[in-house]
C-alpha cells in the first residue's frame, strides 16, 4: 500500500485516502494533543505497526469524546466503519458466530481512529489460521506503588527462564504500568495447547519464585510481587499492540525495546505518540534489527 506523500515527508490519513474530520478535537486534554495529530501518528508508524496489527481480530478502545471522557471497547463490527475495515466471523464459546473486525492495511486502522479508535489491541492469533497463535505474551502487572527497577527485574528474570525453553523473546513497553514478554510462535500448536503452556510455566515460576511473581490475578494476592498474567494467552484474549497510542495520561504507546537496553527505562510509558521520528529511527537500526522475528515451536512442559 503506497501513500501519495511526497519524499521525505510522513504520510497523513489524508495521503492514504482517509478523511479525519474534526481533526483539531482535542482527545488528550493534558497535553492539547488533537485527533488529527494521532492519525498523524498512525499514519507515519504505518510500516511498524502493521507488521503486527495488520490480519489480526482486533479490540478497539474507542475515546470519541476524548480520553477523558468516556471510552469504551468494541470488538464487533457493526459495518459502520468504511470498506477498509474488514469482519471474521468467529464461534464463540456459546457456539454463536459473531463478527470480529480486524483490516489488512492502515486505511482500516486509520478508519478506526476516524471513528475515535485510539487504542489497537490484538489476538494471539491471525485470522488465518485463526486457530493457532503467532504470539505467546507474558503481562508484567506490578503491584501498586512497586518500583519499575522490579518490573525490569522480573523481565529480564522470564527472558531467562523462557530461554532455558529455547525460546527467543523480545520485550515491550507496554505504554502504561507495565513490560509485556513477547514470544513469537510458529502458529502450529492450537489454543487449547498453548494456553496450557502458559498456565503451566506461569504457576511453576510462580511457584519456584514466589517473592518475584504471583500466578494470581487477586491485587490483594500481589503484595509487593508481579502478577504474570497468563490469561493473555487464551482464545478471545488481546494484548496492546506494538506501536498502538493509550489512551492514558500523556499520549504512550507501546514501544519494542531491546534487552540489551532495557535497563535505561524508568517506566512503561517512555515513548509517545509525538515520538514518530524517534520510533522509525529505532526500528531500522541495529538495536531493534529482527524484534518480534523468530519462527519458534511451542516446547513441551
Ligand atoms: P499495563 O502495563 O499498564 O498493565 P496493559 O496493556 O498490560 O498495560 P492490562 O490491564 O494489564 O494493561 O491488560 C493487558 C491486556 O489485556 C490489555 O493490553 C488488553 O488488550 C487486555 N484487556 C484488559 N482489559 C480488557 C477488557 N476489559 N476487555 C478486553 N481486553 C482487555
Ligand atoms: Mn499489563
Ligand atoms: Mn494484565
Amino acid at each position: 500500500l503506497k501513500s501519495s506523500a511526497k519524499k521525505g515527508e510522513h504520510p497523513t490519513a489524508e495521503s492514504f485516502g482517509i478523511k479525519i474530520t474534526n481533526p483539531d478535537r482535542i482527545i488528550y486534554p493534558e497535553g492539547n494533543i488533537t485527533k488529527g495529530a494521532l492519525a498523524d501518528y498512525y499514519a507515519a508508524i504505518d510500516p511498524l505497526i502493521m507488521v503486527d496489527a495488520a490480519r489480526r481480530p482486533m479490540t478497539l478502545i474507542r475515546c470519541p469524546q476524548g480520553r477523558s471522557k468516556k471510552c469504551f471497547f468494541q470488538k464487533h463490527d457493526a459495518g459502520t466503519m468504511g470498506e477498509h475495515v474488514k469482519h471474521v466471523p468467529v464461534k464463540e464459546k456459546d457456539g454463536e458466530v459473531q463478527d470480529y473486525l480486524y483490516f489488512d492495511d492502515v486505511r482500516g486502522l486509520l478508519s478506526c481512529v476516524q471513528m475515535g479508535a485510539i487504542e489497537f489491541h490484538g489476538w494471539g492469533s491471525r485470522i488465518d489460521p485463526l486457530e493457532n497463535p503467532d504470539r505467546l505474551v507474558f503481562d508484567l502487572d506490578p503491584d501498586v506503588g512497586l518500583d519499575f527497577a522490579k518490573v525490569k527485574e522480573a523481565a529480564v528474570r522470564l527472558r531467562a527462564l523462557l530461554g532455558d525453553l529455547g525460546l527467543t523473546t523480545f520485550p515491550l513497553l507496554s505504554g502504561g504500568k507495565g513490560i509485556h514478554v513477547v514470544v513469537p510462535l510458529d502458529a502450529i500448536r492450537d489454543w487449547p495447547t498453548v494456553k496450557s503452556f502458559a498456565e503451566r510455566f506461569t504457576r511453576a515460576i510462580a511457584q519456584a519464585e514466589p517473592q518475584m511473581f504471583t500466578a494470581n490475578i487477586r491485587k490483594v494476592e500481589r503484595k509487593g510481587r508481579i502478577f504474570l498474567d497468563w490469561l493473555r494467552n487464551q482464545r478471545g484474549a488481546t494484548a496492546v499492540m506494538p506501536y498502538s497510542a493509550r489512551a492514558r495520561e500523556g499520549a504512550p504507546v507501546a514501544a519494542p525495546i531491546a534487552w540489551e537496553e532495557l535497563e535505561k527505562y524508568q517506566g512503561g510509558n517512555h515513548f509517545s505518540i509525538t515520538d514518530a521520528d524517534e520510533l522509525l529511527d529505532r526500528a531500522s537500526s541495529k538495536v531493534l534489527a529482527g524484534w518480534g522475528q523468530a519462527n519458534q515451536a511451542l516446547p513441551d512442559l
